[in-house]
């Protein structure tokens, strides 16, 4: 049987489904969850989406409708029971969820996992997607497509557009394939309009977000190889910048701008411990690496969230288990 068929078969049998994603969730996490919030409607089911995160300044507008709650434990305890169908959308391992971490192993009903990371995590009664998938907004196209659970609208449309865009790096990743730029030609001719998607979430930023950036090239490093590039952010550089931890997203990436770097790493300080960023080029599998800290992502990014403890403790250990991956 197709996948995606026993997937509308469940989304067919049950009535009221819980959906969230990742800490700090990004365009994909949002676009994939929102899709699916208006898939499962389409389809008169109840629905509650909640995440861990409130959802970042810039991304406010794929939530125009406020469906998205934030997480709160006197507030939604008693949600888990009342839902049949928890779906976990682009993550795959439930410590993403963080403070929703518990209720989703003790969650009675069907466990779903949607999503386009490696290794999933043994703790879902069905997994849909895989690694080949460029983001899990691109999960929910295939399945809308293959399945016809619903037209293909606007406002789907729309979702779908800013999760691929974005994890797609713009469309200059490695799973920009043909088939991508088909699926986005579907999207447009639905009256998606790319430069504004873009706008909204790349061109909208706070000033101060700019300022932060330029803290964190001007920290940036290389080791003795030269072929490991590092920045640092400091939490006074976010107090100072009246930034958030958002406003970070990219950052990492201009480390593999310079000639010879074939690993990027960005250290930054959470207030309760620490976050660690990596970006590599070709086979390098930086997933690897961050898994052996409790992380993980994709062969090209990936990475961990750690805490009690501080960038100067860990910072040298972390480069020198990255040296060992420059020959992978
Ligand atoms: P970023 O550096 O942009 O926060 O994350 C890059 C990728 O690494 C994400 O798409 C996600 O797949 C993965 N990732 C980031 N932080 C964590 C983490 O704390 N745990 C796990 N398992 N994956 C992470
Ligand atoms: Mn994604």
């Amino acid at each position: 049987m197709n996948n995606f068929i026993l997937l509308k078969e469940l989304i067919d049998k049950h009535n009221s489904f819980l959906l969230s994603t990742h800490v700090n969730p990004d365009a994909d996490a949002l676009g994939s969850e929102l899709a699916f919030y208006h898939i499962l409607k389409q389809n008169g089911k109840k629905i509650r989406v909640i995440n861990h995160s409130a959802t970042p300044y810039n991304l406010a507008f794929l939530d125009q409708d406020n469906i998205v709650e934030k997480y709160d434990e006197s507030v939604h305890k008693n949600v888990f029971e009342e839902t049949e169908v928890f779906i976990l959308l682009d993550l795959n391992q439930s410590s993403r969820i963080v403070k929703m971490e518990n209720s989703f192993r003790e969650f009675k009903g069907l466990k779903i996992c949607i999503d386009h990371h490696q290794e999933p995590e043994n703790v879902f009664d069905y997994i849909f997607g895989n690694s080949g998938y460029s983001s899990t907004s691109e999960i929910i196209y295939n399945f809308i497509e293959q399945t016809g659970i619903v037209d293909l609208d606007y406002k789907i449309a729309y979702q779908i557009y800013a999760g691929i865009m974005t994890d797609t790096g713009s469309f200059r990743f490695e799973r920009t394939t043909p088939r991508i730029h088909k699926i986005i030609a579907a999207l447009l001719e639905k009256g998606v309009d790319p430069v504004e998607v873009y706008d909204k979430i790349f061109n909208q930023f706070e000033f101060g977000r700019v300022k932060l950036l330029g803290e964190a090239l001007n920290s940036v490093q290389v080791d003795s190889t030269k072929q490991i590039a590092y920045m640092i952010l400091k939490l006074e550089a976010l107090i100072k910048t009246g930034t958030s931890e958002a406003d970070i997203d990219g950052f990492v990436n201009y480390c593999l701008t310079i000639k010879d770097v074939k690993i990027g790493i960005l250290f930054y300080e959470l207030k309760d411990g620490i976050k660690i960023s990596f970006r590599s080029k070709g086979n390098i599998p930086v997933n690897k690496l961050a898994s052996k800290y409790g992380g993980g992502g994709h062969i090209n990014a990936s990475g961990i969230r750690m805490f009690n403890t501080t960038v100067e403790q860990v910072k040298d250990e972390i480069i020198a288990a990255a040296q060992s991956y420059l020959n992978y």
